[in-house]
């Protein structure tokens, strides 16, 4: 079995657990996807909330992408790390006045609008500070995902987005307005797709609603389309960027732009998740009574994903060539969910090896919790060890 490649000797220093991050895999992975994206008339957000640590966030921006923020403090956090305010767009169902107000002072680029009482409230703060603020329709496509409940956004009778059904009423809000101006239509189905269908499902759907709405007069400068795109999590080695070309020409095969048209991309995991390790030490092999547990010092309040939504992450030992063998690989916190992996198959561990649990820089540190009054994981980077 190939593994990833790791410091191992400048890690001896340091207190487990910790993030690691391949920074010039994240660089590559931007390089690709500038590639796939210059010429055309399309445009990057990256989705801050898969990844904030400001580090990644400055390398990001240097690629001259946007940010798609998600609360408040993250547009702030994007201001901070580079991000200019004329590329964030503010997503999110449940925005309070004072994010809201963050968004109108700094003068954001769209506020993606989410159901009809936020609508009023952005048009009651923008009239209040005498301001006009554009607005994109965050609209529930009923597209399915195939992915798992938990990270499906775009079917009927979700929180997200607004349905069919209010569309009337949003156009005859805005039309009154002289504070929101509609850009566009934004639509985000799910995270983690590995079935292209489902894109091309959204680029029907999308061309459908926006034939609805030209039928009433209005046309769109940006048709965003969201994030999603899901990324190889058994093969870290084998597949370290995700299949940008392929996406990327699925969308010019099947949504045409018009004239003046930019088609958005709010990309999140697919950027980060891969460049990112959660690496810990074994604190202990037990044995069970038919299985081996291989108990680490990082826990699901390190990565939750496994615990949220059964995710599944490669297991790597970096300390040990010994033989195989399978072990129940599980975190310390008080909790029967705090598992990373059964029935792993691991290089013989004992304790104090170091275990790496692979494609963990999206949705990863972002996560971390201080339950059972844990500390946060740290983070380090390939370029500053
Ligand atoms: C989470 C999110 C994204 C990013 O999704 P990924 O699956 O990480 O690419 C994009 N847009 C919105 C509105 C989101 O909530």
């Amino acid at each position: 079995m190939i593994k990833g490649k790791f410091p191992t000797d400048k890690f001896q220093s340091l207190e487990t657990p910790f993030y690691y991050y391949d920074m010039d895999l994240l660089r590559e992975t931007l390089k690709t996807v500038k590639k796939e994206t210059e010429n055309k008339k399309y445009s990057i957000h990256y989705a801050l909330k898969a990844n904030a640590n400001p580090l990644i966030l400055k390398e990001i921006a240097a690629y001259g992408f946007g940010a798609d923020c998600v609360s408040g403090n993250e547009i702030l956090r994007a201001l901070q790390c580079g991000f200019p305010a004329s590329k964030i767009a503010f997503a999110g169902v449940g925005k309070t006045d004072r994010e809201i107000k963050i968004g109108l002072d700094n003068d954001i680029f769209c506020f993606n609008v989410e159901s009809l009482p936020e609508m009023e409230a952005i048009e009651r703060l923008a009239s209040e500070t005498g301001k006009t603020t554009r607005i994109a329709l965050r609209i529930n496509p009923n597209v399915d995902a195939h992915t798992h409940k938990y990270i499906t956004t775009g079917l009927e009778e979700n929180k997200f987005g607004l349905n069919e059904p209010d569309l009337p009423k949003a156009i005859e809000l805005i039309s009154r307005s002289s504070h929101l101006q509609l850009i566009g239509m934004h639509f985000h189905i799910g995270s983690q797709i590995t079935d292209m269908s489902s894109f091309e499902n959204l680029c029907v759907k999308a061309l459908e609603l926006q034939n609805w709405f030209s039928g009433r007069g209005i046309s769109f400068e940006i048709i965003n389309v969201g994030g999603g795109l899901g990324i190889n999590y058994h093969h870290p080695n084998h597949c370290p960027i995700a299949d940008f070309e392929a996406y990327f020409r699925l969308f010019g095969k099947y949504l045409k732009l018009q004239e003046n048209q930019t088609l958005h991309f709010e990309l999140g995991r697919s950027v980060v998740a891969p460049c990112g390790s959660l690496i810990s030490r074994a604190t202990y092999v037990k044995e069970g009574i038919s299985k081996k547990f291989l108990i680490l010092d990082a826990g699901m309040t390190d990565l939750l994903r496994p615990a949220l939504y059964q995710a599944y992450h490669h297991i790597e030992n970096i300390s040990s060539g010994k033989e195989y063998e399978t072990y129940d690989v599980v975190g310390p916190v008080c909790e029967s969910s705090d598992v990373f992996g059964e029935n792993i198959s691991l290089n013989q561990s004992q304790r104090g090896d170091f275990i790496a649990i692979r494609s963990a820089g999206a949705y990863g540190e972002t996560m971390a919790s201080a339950y059972n009054c844990r500390e946060l994981p740290a983070s380090y980077f390939s370029d500053s060890l």
